[in-house]
């Protein structure tokens, strides 16, 4: 196996993991090397911050899903270099230091949480990217309702049960139908001091409507539902500041308000893996606002036919930062590269194929556009019920989900209420420094169907 074509795999969300399956039996060596064990499906991590699921559940062990490829090696890893001249990439884990060599890349690191240039805000308003921020959100939102039974007035409650949700996307819009629901329904009986029904969701949209992707009817459907749950929608809503005890927002004519809330989420913005700006700056290729990088029409990068970048990692041709991008991009890079190494024609420029788009509103509503079709209300929380479980990895995941699900939406508990002191402490004392996380250039996708524009 000496001469074997080398695949190197950077992530394993949705570009890498559906990359690293269509290569299975291929005639190469394929090396998926990720920062995070698992797969994380990250349309889900609002219902791990929020009790319904755990982390195991949306986020299969990555090696566990590919012990069936022979051909096929994972490694845990933090790449913190690519050379495209000696064709390597450099990961760390722990003091380990693994440097592997490839023939062909498949670059599918993602994006992480963007604050428009103001990471200061960052400590104070997690965002929900991964496992770790959705963990964190747990202990923050299960934890506000602890911190608030312990006040000695209800004023001193208040800012503990006014919960700041900052960017009407659909990670905002998801996560605050949640914690209202968690408020009106899960939590109603638990407290003796408080009566947890009190609590505040303010949800805060730079723009005119919530949902703003899915068109205007939707977004005024969505915006209707949610006022009439009880979340105070707050559109032309600019965040100005964040800090450890509130928000300061800006209206569009200039009057500032300060809202004191002791859990801001923030659903408002993402920007492109920092490994982009590296390959981009070697190939000469660009990067956009958010750090994408601008590939050829077949994913790979100006004067390198091996090395292809897919998922929320690339500008091209507007194409949002959605599941589906990713997956059809990872599935094009391997059929490319088997297609190479079985000697057939280039098939073309890649073509992204619309499936549609969805976002939960609360239990039993959801907003779905397929084609030209736009659903509404308890439907489209079925196909939205529907395509989730489908794509859910694992047969176990899926088992346990619907048996959660079932537990959240027909009763009103939620089995994953668990938080740990680690988790608790910063989050409730708004102690912890920022996240380890690479910086990059700031930015947004506001032109995404995804992008939560605060
Ligand atoms: C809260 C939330 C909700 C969403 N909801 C939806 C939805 O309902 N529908 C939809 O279509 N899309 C949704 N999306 C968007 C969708 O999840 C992304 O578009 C998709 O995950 C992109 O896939 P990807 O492979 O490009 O990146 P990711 O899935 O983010 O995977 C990136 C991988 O790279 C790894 N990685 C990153 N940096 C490094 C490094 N330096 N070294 C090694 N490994 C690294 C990560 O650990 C990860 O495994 C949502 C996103 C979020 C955050």
């Amino acid at each position: 196996m000496d001469s074997a074509h080398r695949v190197v795999i950077i992530g394993s969300g949705f570009g890498g993991l559906f990359a690293a399956k269509k290569l299975k039996r291929a005639d190469c060596e394929v090396t998926l090397i990720s920062r995070r064990p698992g797969h994380v499906f990250q349309p889900l991590l609002y219902q791990v911050a929020t009790g319904i699921l755990s982390q195991g559940e949306i986020a299969p062990a990555t090696r566990e899903i590919l012990r069936g490829h022979r051909n096929t090696t994972t490694l845990l890893g933090d790449v913190t270099a690519i050379d495209l001249t000696t064709r390597t990439v450099t990961s760390h884990l722990g003091t380990e230091v693994t440097v592997t060599p490839y023939d062909s890349l498949i670059l599918a690191a993602g994006a992480q949480t963007g604050y428009f240039g103001n990471d200061h805000f960052e400590p104070f308003a997690p965002g929900l990217k991964g496992i770790d921020d959705a963990l964190e959100l747990r202990a923050r939102i299960f934890g506000a309702f602890e911190m608030a039974e312990l006040q000695a007035t209800p004023e001193l409650a208040k800012p503990w049960l006014r919960f700041v949700v900052v960017g009407g996307g659909p990670t905002g819009v998801e996560i605050a139908g949640q914690i209202i629901e968690l408020s009106r329904r899960t939590l109603k009986k638990d407290f003796r001091r408080i009566d947890p029904r009190q609590a505040e969701v303010i949800l805060l949209e730079g723009g005119d409507g919530v949902l703003a992707a899915f068109g205007p009817k939707q977004s005024l459907k969505a915006g209707e539902q949610l006022r009439k749950m009880g979340i105070d929608v707050r559109t032309q809503a600019f965040v100005k500041d964040v800090d450890g005890h509130g928000v300061t927002v800006a209206s569009q004519d200039g009057t500032e308000e300060y809202i004191a809330s002791n859990c801001v989420i923030w659903g408002a913005g993402v920007e492109a893996s920092p490994l982009g700006r590296q390959v981009a700056e070697q190939s000469g290729a660009g990067v956009d606002r958010g750090g994408r990088v601008e590939v050829l029409d077949d994913l790979t990068l100006p004067g390198h036919p091996e090395v292809f970048v897919v998922g929320d990692m690339i500008a091209l041709n507007q194409l949002p930062g959605v599941a589906q991008v990713a997956i059809q991009g990872g599935k094009y890079a391997a059929k490319t590269i088997r297609g190479r190494l079985e000697g057939k024609p280039h098939p073309g420029p890649f073509q992204y194929f619309d499936k549609g788009s969805m976002a939960t509103i609360s239990r039993f509503r959801a907003v779905a556009n397929v084609g030209r079709l736009e659903l509404r209300g308890f439907l489209a929380w079925l196909a939205w019920l529907f395509i989730h479980i489908l794509y859910l990895v694992g047969f176990q995941q899926k088992i346990s989900t619907l048996g959660h699900w079932a537990v959240a939406f027909l009763g009103r508990a939620r089995a994953e209420r668990t938080f740990t002191v680690e988790q608790s402490r910063g989050a409730l004392t708004n102690s912890r420094g920022p996240r380890d996380r690479t910086k990059a250039a700031g930015g947004t996708r506001s032109e995404l169907p995804r992008e939560d524009a605060a």
